[in-house]
């Protein structure tokens, strides 16, 4: 994929359209923009959940198991690290809202993304040891 990322990429590649790809894609957008970053640059990231989000943000920021740029340390925490690892600057992003009871995956969806990303995450710069490659 050599286009911006779009949330039907993400929804394809995870396999359904729901609120944590949508979350997930907010998520990686917010911490691309905090550091100045895209997609192909040198970035490694650390996600400390393991569901949709990570698929979105795998798709998103082109970091990925199978590339080892994408460390998955689940605490039940929906964050996302994301290190540009030619300037070693990191920055943690913090999903810091919660879904509203009652929606269906599709509503939910729509509901993150009608949202001003600022008041979805909240992020703070950060130093991590990364694995080499
Ligand atoms: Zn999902």
């Amino acid at each position: 994929m050599n286009h911006p990322i779009t949330i039907q990429d993400c929804i394809d590649f995870h396999g359904h359209t729901c609120g944590g790809v949508s979350l997930g894609f907010v998520l990686a957008n917010f911490a691309l923009d905090k550091l100045n970053a895209k997609r192909g640059d040198d970035l490694f990231a650390r996600m400390e959940c393991q569901n949709c989000l990570v698929d979105a943000v795998q798709c998103v920021t082109g970091c990925t198991v199978g590339k080892r740029s994408l460390e998955i340390v689940p605490n039940g925490t929906a964050a996302l690290t994301l290190v540009h690892r030619e300037t070693g600057k990191g920055i943690r992003a913090v999903i810091a809202v919660s879904m509203p009871e009652g929606l269906s995956k599709e509503q939910a969806k729509d509901h993150i993304l009608a949202l001003d990303p600022a008041s979805v995450c909240t992020w703070e710069e950060v130093t991590i040891e990364i694995p080499a490659k």
